[in-house]
């Protein structure tokens, strides 16, 4: 067959031509997987759920291994997330690890806000990624992605229904987050309970528009895998670190005086199911699902935030010097009539203290002039008083002086003289 027979168009202008011989770029997908595991991977589990619900447990049970952490107590006052990494290797596979936990979970009187700090926390993950992305300079291979792969919803095993703390957290967290509900401590419940419970949480789930992640089935080497296993959902699961001799073999389990529950029985629980599809199967997945579609959402939204578009109204591409001067325009706008409203307030204020302080002045004149006045009236009644005075005492010394006269005369004249003596005392006030 000649070439020019076998070429034939794809797309636009694309053809497909035979090689004549090994070339070797069927080697592209072996390059991928050499630099990925060189590179090692990253992923970031968040564990939603109330306090003693067994999170740290199941995650000790799933990585078989124990990580460090103090035991959460029920006393929070508020909704707190903690967050460890770890560095695992499996094989040559380097992983690193971070589990986020959601500590005093469902612990407040009041829960009406107990999903905000996760919505804060998984959105400051998104911000966080942003910035590096818009840096100029970026180091993207070499930066810790925190933001959360997957969530696990641990739902308390009451049997009954979904409480609505777990619907509206959910409701909160499914457009920015792959969420995988499961039942926890399904040790508790009894397998009828069980297959009631979950058909229960699933219609609640459904009916309130709850999004939760499904298992991919557009793969074809998973889809029957990942189908059979969405039908499963939500997972009930079982955690233990302890290890039980079951037959003649170490098996985790929980050991009750009744019996004995193993982990990993697909007959007692989901738990395997639960490794399979969150590790084994889809961990890339949800990695992908973490970056294509919640964290292409956060960007979107926050770039027409702050005004980008693809495309200008005129259908013409949009110019990113154009939005930026356009922004960077509306910013000093905003930025001037901000600066004027402060001086015209700055202004106000000065007016309105200085007429405060003219007229505290004019209050204090007042007074003074009024206690000048008091003062010089007052100093004017002493002067009366002590001129009325002066008076009196020499009047006073007058009358003495003319009477020690008159006494030295009377002395001086003897007894005869009395009685004129008396008349002139009478005369001068004595008698
Ligand atoms: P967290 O506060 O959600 O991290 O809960 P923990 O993992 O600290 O577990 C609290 C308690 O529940 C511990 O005593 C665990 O041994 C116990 N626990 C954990 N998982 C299970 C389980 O699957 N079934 C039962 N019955 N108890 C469990």
């Amino acid at each position: 067959m000649a070439a020019t027979d076998i070429a034939r168009q794809v797309g636009e202008g694309c053809r497909t031509v035979p090689l004549a011989g090994h070339v070797g770029f069927d080697s592209l997908p072996d390059q991928l997987v050499n630099k990925s595991v060189s590179q090692g991977f990253c992923f970031n589990i968040l564990c939603v759920g109330e306090t003693g619900l067994g999170k740290s447990t199941l995650m000790d049970t799933l990585f078989n291994t124990k990580f460090e952490g103090e035991p959460a107590t029920h006393t929070q006052p508020g909704v707190q997330l903690r967050s460890n990494t770890y560095d695992l290797q499996e094989s040559n596979v380097g992983l690193k690890l971070t589990i986020v936990s959601t500590v005093g979970f469902g612990d407040q009187i009041n829960k009406e806000d107990s999903y905000k700090p996760i919505v804060e926390f998984i959105d400051a993950q998104f911000e966080a990624y942003l910035q590096e992305e818009l840096k100029i300079r970026r180091v993207l291979h070499a930066y810790h992605d925190s933001r959360i792969h997957a969530c696990l919803y641990f739902i308390a095993p009451t049997g009954h229904s979904l409480k609505s703390l777990d619907l509206v957290t959910m409701k909160k967290l499914d457009s920015k987050v792959n969420i995988i509900p499961i039942i926890a401590k399904s040790d508790a419940i009894s397998k009828s309970e069980l297959t009631k419970f979950k058909i229960k949480i699933t219609s609640e789930l459904v009916s309130n528009g709850v999004q939760i992640y499904q298992f991919p089935t557009d793969d074809e080497s998973v889809a029957e895998i990942n189908g059979t296993m969405n039908a499963h959902l939500p997972f009930a699961v079982i955690g233990s670190t302890e290890e039980l001799k079951i037959g003649n073999k170490m098996m985790k389990a929980r050991q009750y005086p009744w019996g004995t529950v193993q982990v990993e029985n697909e007959a007692h629980c989901d738990f395997v199911k639960l490794r399979e599809m969150l590790i084994r199967v889809n961990m890339e997945d949800l990695r992908e699902q973490t970056h294509s579609r919640h964290y292409e959402l956060y960007r979107r939204c926050k770039l027409e935030e702050m005004g980008f578009q693809d495309t200008d109204p005129d259908s013409k591409p949009f110019s990113l010097q154009e939005t930026y001067e356009a922004k960077r325009n509306e910013f000093l706008g905003e930025l001037q009539k901000k600066e004027e409203e402060m001086r015209q307030m700055f202004v106000q204020r000065v007016k309105e203290k200085e007429a405060e302080l003219k007229e505290a002045e004019k209050e204090l004149h007042e007074k003074f002039d009024r206690l000048k006045k008091l003062h010089q009236d007052e100093k004017k009644k002493l002067e009366d008083k002590k001129k009325s005075l002066d008076d009196e005492v020499n009047a006073f010394k007058q009358r003495k002086t003319a009477a020690e006269l008159l006494q030295s005369q009377g002395s001086q004249a003897g007894g005869s003289q009395t009685l004129k003596r008396d008349k002139e005392k009478k005369n001068l006030g004595f008698l």
